[in-house]
């Protein structure tokens, strides 16, 4: 660049102002950082030659100004930039700022770069007074209309930028007293009902109202007015509401809003006026229809605020055929237009439409996924646009059982909402209360539908987690024992409801600043995707998708949202790169991972498959054994157990990878806690009480997360991994003698040193060499090992040497990486979140500049040694899309997840294939 133009851009002022009127605008959609969203779309709606007022964007740039300078403008704003761009306004339009003779009349109105739906503040009507107000009286020939947008400017103001509001929800605000008050005196119910004079009256009692508790007086001249409102957008930005909402939605504090000025249209000037909002398509559905609500002789909230009941936009078409035949096309434009289905604002005046807001309209999962296969179909995107438009978890939102909304939301008004906690697995179940595993399992066995409620849930739970239809607890978060094998089972899941408090031995839960006590028996309704807990039942089903997979019960071609879902996931197939797995221990869970589209197990925990009926006794005669011969009697008991339970996996899951981790938790987990129950074992097992409860005393660890669990176990007893790997490899042996070809992958975890593997990896091999050779069957297999602690990370290139694969356990990892123990993190980590320690739960979404490191790191070491080492993950997280983008840039194999996560992962891998 020449030296001149460097120096004469020095020169050139920043351009603080943007406008836009009929057919040209200096912005444009894509400017949203600048100027918001709003801002941005009026532009561009501006530049299509749609119906715009005229106005101006004052930038983003200028909020973050103000801030920076305490709260002042930038040069001349005020002074030439502002009246310079409100002349092009008052020239387009033939009015002026001010005049009484002929007022232009103004809105000013708040827009960041996210929409952040009424958070933010908007005044109407800007520039009127008791001399412009006469002037729009007489231009209009409709005094009413002119008092009536004085009346509302006053309100507005006087809240907005005066401040005169209610202190909280509970007092009245102070301007709908005024005119309730009016409205009685007069008789009168609807606003539409007053006349000029009781308007004028209301004017002067909201000015002396102002004044009375704020001490300001209401601004007479348009400037000063304007400057006041500008201010006050501003400042809405960082108002409580606003300030929360950006929380909840990362939305950082840094980018300000932009402030838009745009001449006032009016829909409140007759019967031949009106105002409304629509969307392009059904948000609800995704059905292509044209959506949306107005209001005739109203402005702006009136729609929103409730004020009146509006009117479905179908009957517009029937009373003002001519407009509605133009919004229709303007319909059609916008969404050729910005290829998406789009949320509109606009205002008819004396029967002339205007656009005053368009932005990509929010929907729900189901919507989401029928309007992005619509339009591919359409010829408006191609199937890879089709799977960026779909995040993730609205994919999810079709395989949860429903609630019948109608039905739920009259339970909530009749007063039946009776705490909210987390949303820990999603969809909706009904059923009747029960307090432990084994009341559930015998209710369910009777027919009945089940909610296991429980303080918190451990492995012993499973059986009645299994029979229930949704899982309740009063402790623990979103990735708690309760969270996690309820979604793995697809189960509904409210976790960590304060609000109850559950008293086993009384059979009762409480809920807490009430009365309500429910009990054992009692019905109760739980909605998993919002954490709501409903007294009684509600009627639900299985969505049509799980329906058609699952159960079986419905044909695809009687499911309208199946052609959708196996459009997109056949899309998802065709770009993503990595496979997915799914975590499951049981035949049944491994054929609904199947149906879901599962490649294979990633992970099957064989400690739950210990729980059942006579196993758990073998099992703790094992633990508690006095020598070997003992244990090895108790063993043996165990072996066909696992024989057959491998046997199933393997058949249901045919030639596809397994891999099966031996035994993990710490011993104590599987042991009797009640005296009565110590006794009960101690009889079967023909020892004194006193020895046995000394034993499981013996057992007893401080620390039992980081004690005897894990390789640690089979090296201390090496009986375990021979019965686990004998069981293995007998299971596939005679699948391989039916004609079945398995490769077992078989997964040693909580490895720290290659030591503990290759002593692990050597018995193994043992044990398999010597099944093959007594079987007269050649059978594959592989051995690996989880990575889940941090010194396996970083010695990942030794540890490969003994190992055909890694498989990420980024549960126990991120755990050990951060020092921070999962089950008890809930008591802290939204106060962390709350201060930005970490931008999501590290137990949801992989910490990537920690524990993502350290696999990034070991994944490279690995392959360093191994080039063609299989690598994955098993933890929760892989089914968080954030998580699986993670592990497609690792250069992962697979990610493995629960058996509904997997259409979720199936899409997440693919976006992150289309992104990379
Ligand atoms: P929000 O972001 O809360 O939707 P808006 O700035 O869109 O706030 O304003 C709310 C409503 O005010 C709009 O939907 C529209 O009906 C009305 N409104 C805003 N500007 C104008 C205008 N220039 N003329 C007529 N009505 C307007
Ligand atoms: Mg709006
Ligand atoms: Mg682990």
């Amino acid at each position: 660049m020449p030296t001149s133009e460097i120096s004469s851009s020095k020169n050139v002022r920043k351009q603080y102002i943007y406008k836009f009127s009929g057919g040209r605008a200096e912005g444009d959609a894509s400017m949203k950082n600048l100027l918001g969203g709003k801002g941005a779309n009026l532009a561009e709606m501006a530049n299509i030659g749609l119906p715009v007022p005229p106005g101006f964007t004052i930038s983003t740039e200028v909020c973050t100004w103000y801030y920076e300078h305490q709260q002042s403008y930038p040069e001349n704003l005020f002074e030439s930039d502002i009246p310079e761009a409100l002349r092009s306004v008052e020239e387009a339009l033939g009015k002026k700022f001010g005049d009484p003779e002929n007022p232009l009349l103004i809105s000013v109105r708040s827009g960041a770069r996210a929409s952040m739906p009424g958070m933010m503040d908007t005044i109407l009507n800007l520039g009127l007074n008791d001399r412009t107000v006469e002037g729009l009286a007489a231009k209009s020939s409709n005094p009413r209309f002119a008092w009536d947008c004085y009346r509302r400017f006053v309100q507005m103001y006087g809240d907005v930028v005066l401040g005169l509001r209610p202190a909280d929800k509970k007092q009245k605000d102070p301007f709908e007293e005024i005119l309730e008050a009016e409205k009685e005196k007069l008789g009168v119910r609807e606003d539409t009902e007053l006349g000029t004079t009781e308007l004028q009256e209301i004017v002067r009692l909201y000015k002396k109202a102002i004044l009375e508790h704020t001490g300001r007086t209401f601004p007479d001249d348009p400037h000063e007015q304007l400057q006041g409102a500008v201010g006050a957008v501003f400042e809405s930005w960082n108002n409580e509401r606003a300030q929360v909402y950006r929380r909840l939605n990362h939305i950082p504090g840094y980018w300000g809003t932009a402030c838009n000025v745009q001449a006032m249209v009016f829909g409140n000037m007759g019967e031949d006026c009106g105002t409304g909002v629509a969307f392009t398509r059904d948000a609800a559905t995704g059905e292509n229809v044209f959506y949306g609500e107005f209001l005739m002789n109203a402005q702006g909230e009136d729609v929103v605020a409730g004020i009146r009941t509006p009117l479905e936009i179908a009957r517009l078409k029937e009373e003002k055929p001519e407009i509605y035949r133009q919004l229709d096309g303007i319909r059609t434009t916008l969404e050729q237009h910005y290829r998406d289905m789009m949320d509109i604002e606009f205002t008819i005046e004396s029967g002339t439409l205007y656009m005053l807001q368009c932005r990509v309209g929010k929907r729900t999962g189901p919507a989401a996924l029928k309007i992005a296969v619509d339009m591919f179909r359409e010829g408006l995107i191609d199937d890879r646009e089709a799977l960026l438009r779909i995040e993730p978890e609205q994919l999810n939102q079709l395989l949860r059982p429903v609630f019948d909304m109608k039905e739920k939301q009259a339970a909530i008004e009749a007063g039946r909402l009776l705490a909210k906690g987390l949303n820990a697995g999603p969809g909706a179940a009904t059923g009747k209360i029960c307090f432990n595993a084994t009341d559930a399992a015998e209710l369910s066995r009777r027919g009945e539908a089940v909610i296991l409620v429980r303080i918190e849930t451990s492995p012993e739970d499973i059986k009645g987690m299994a029979v229930s239809e949704g899982i309740l607890t009063e402790r623990g978060g979103m990735t708690s024992h309760a969270a996690l094998v309820a979604r793995q089972m697809g189960k509904v899941c409210v976790a960590g409801c304060g609000a109850l408090s559950i008293d086993y031995q009384k059979g009762e839960m409480r809920v807490e600043g009430s009365e309500i006590v429910l009990r054992e028996g009692d019905d109760i309704s739980l909605d998993g995707t919002t954490g709501e807990v409903i007294a009684g039942s509600l009627p639900t089903r299985n969505s049509e998708i799980v329906e058609v997979l699952v159960d079986g019960t419905r044909k695809p071609e009687d499911a309208p949202s199946w052609e959708v879902y196996r459009q997109l996931m056949e899309w998802a197939d065709r770009y993503r790169r990595l496979q997915i797995r799914a975590n499951a221990d049981q035949p049944d869970q491994a054929a609904t991972a199947l149906t879901f589209g599962a490649e294979g197990i990633g992970l099957c925990r064989t400690e739950h498959m210990f729980f059942g009926g006579e196993r758990i006794q073998a099992m703790r005669e094992m633990i508690l054994a006095d020598n070997l011969e003992e244990r090895n009697t108790a063993i043996q008991k165990l072996l066909p157990y696992q024989r057959d339970d491998f046997y199933g996996l393997f058949r249901t899951m045919g030639s596809r990878p397994v891999t099966i981790r031996l035994l993990d938790p710490p011993l104590h987990e599987f042991l009797p806690g009640s005296d009565e129950e110590i006794m009960r074992l101690a009889l079967k097992m023909g020892k004194p009480y006193e020895h046995v409860k000394e034993r499981i005393a013996d057992l007893h660890e401080f620390n039992p997360m980081l004690g005897l669990r894990g390789c640690r176990l089979g090296i201390l007893h090496p009986e375990i991994t021979i019965m686990q790997v004998q069981a293995i490899m007998e299971a596939a042996c005679r699948l391989r003698q039916e004609g079945l070809e398995v490769v077992p992958e078989i997964m040693v975890p909580l490895v720290s040193t290659h030591r503990e593997l290759e002593i692990t990896a050597e018995l193994i091999h043992k044990t398999a060499r010597s099944v093959v050779a007594e079987q007269w069957t050649g059978v594959r297999y592989l051995v690996g090992t989880m990575i889940e602690v941090p010194r396996a990370a970083i010695t990942s290139a030794e540890i490969a040497r003994a190992a055909d694969f890694f498989s990420y356990g980024t549960n126990d990892l991120t755990q050990m990486t951060l020092g921070m123990s999962r089950d008890d993190s809930g008591q802290y980590l939204p106060s962390y979140q709350q201060h930005d320690v970490f931008a999501r739960n590290p137990f949801e979404s992989i910490d990537i500049a920690g524990v993502g490191k350290l696999i990034s790191m070991s994944a490279a070491d690995g392959r360093s040694v191994k080039p063609d080492l299989k690598l994955g993950i098993c933890g929760e997280h892989g089914g968080d899309p954030a998580s699986v983008e993670f592990c497609h840039k690792a250069g992962l194999n697979y990610v493995s997840c629960s058996p509904y996560r997997v259409p979720v992962a199936r899409l997440a891998a693919a976006r992150a294939a289309l992104l990379d």
